[in-house]
């Protein structure tokens, strides 16, 4: 019986898993990769003295030193968990089974991909899926931003802070009557394709066109140098939804402390309903679910 699985290897479940073995728990770190979606970085000509984050330089250093400590982390993935009495089981996809008085939650979030020819190839090469990440590195440039809910608005309205042209393309009316929809669209830099679709990225060795088609079939090609893509971040919630309190974008609902709806069950990083979605914030949230599970073992 371990004192603490950690299930997911990204900032959140890294830093857990380095703060429990500080604290001398008997933990394990479950997770098919160790980084999550730490590993990937936007590749653009000239931004490699991008240093804004140094969320990544920590991760790199807690992830050492986790491929190093073998005891501590199983490369596999958790099929099945629930609590069983006054513990965790749970079950890996090779059909290994484990224990434990506590879990810490930290497997992340998808972004829904753009699915249109061009896309998935330059992904990361102009092709952005966290605006609140790069957005800096678009300087007077020209870009457009995918969707229409609150995270694209967002998007948007930093972008046209910094951006000399910003295409919002909304497939629907989305959140565009909100005061933050109301306020992106008084700005002189954006223009709104409202219905419009994406139909092809394309480029050099990175963005430099985006197609775009209304709903009478009217194509357009603009001239950008990114695409943000913010349609949506769904939560890998799979294993605990029916038995653990979800927001209605199925994000698990934590306290500040990082509890969940059941005692001994602990969540961190983008899976949670707080807002996340950096790497920094993560690494924080991991910190603070490894020192609450900590507590609540000694008080148990
Ligand atoms: C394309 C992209 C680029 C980004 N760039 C930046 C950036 O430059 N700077 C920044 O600060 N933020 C960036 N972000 C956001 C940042 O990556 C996330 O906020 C951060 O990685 C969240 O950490 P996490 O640990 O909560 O989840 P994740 O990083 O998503 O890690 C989740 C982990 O859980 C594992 N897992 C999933 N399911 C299971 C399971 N069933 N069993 C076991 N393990 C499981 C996964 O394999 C993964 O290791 C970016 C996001 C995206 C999508």
């Amino acid at each position: 019986m371990y004192d603490l699985i950690i299930i997911g290897g990204g900032p959140a479940g890294l830093t857990a898993a380095i703060y429990a073995i500080r604290k001398r728990m008997n933990c394990l770190l479950i997770s098919p990769d160790l980084g999550g979606k730490a590993n990937l970085r936007m590749v653009i000509e000239g931004g490699t003295t991008y240093q804004v984050i140094n969320g990544s330089d920590i991760v790199r250093r807690f992830r050492g030193e986790l491929e190093y400590l073998e005891f501590a982390r199983l490369l596999e993935k958790v099929t099945h968990l629930e609590k069983a009495g006054d513990h965790f089981a749970l079950t890996t996809d090779s059909g290994r089974q484990f224990e434990a008085k506590s879990v810490i939650l930290s497997m992340g979030a998808d972004p829904v991909r753009l699915n249109v020819p061009g896309a998935d190839s330059y992904f990361m090469r102009g092709v952005a899926y966290s605006t609140v990440s790069y957005a800096p590195l678009y300087m007077d440039k020209q870009v457009a931003v995918v969707g229409s809910n609150g995270m694209a608005l967002r998007g948007a309205a930093e972008l046209a802070q910094i951006a000399s042209k910003v295409h919002l393309i909304a497939p629907d009316h989305g959140e565009l009557d909100s005061n933050l929809g109301r306020r992106v669209l008084a700005s002189k830099r954006v223009t709104l394709y409202e219905g419009w679709q994406p139909e092809s990225v394309a480029g050099d060795s990175e963005v430099r066109q985006l197609v775009i088609s209304s709903p009478s079939a009217e194509q357009c090609t603009l001239d950008v140098d990114a695409v943000f893509v913010e349609l949506g971040l769904v939560p890998r919630t799979g294993l605990v939804e029916g038995w653990v309190e979800l927001d209605e974008q199925k994000r698990i609902v934590t306290s500040c402390g990082t509890e969940t709806s059941v005692p001994g069950l602990f969540a961190a990083g983008d899976i949670t309903h707080l807002p996340a979605e950096q790497v920094l914030i993560a690494i924080g949230e991991g910190a603070k679910a490894a020192l609450n599970a900590y507590e609540y073992l000694l008080n148990g």
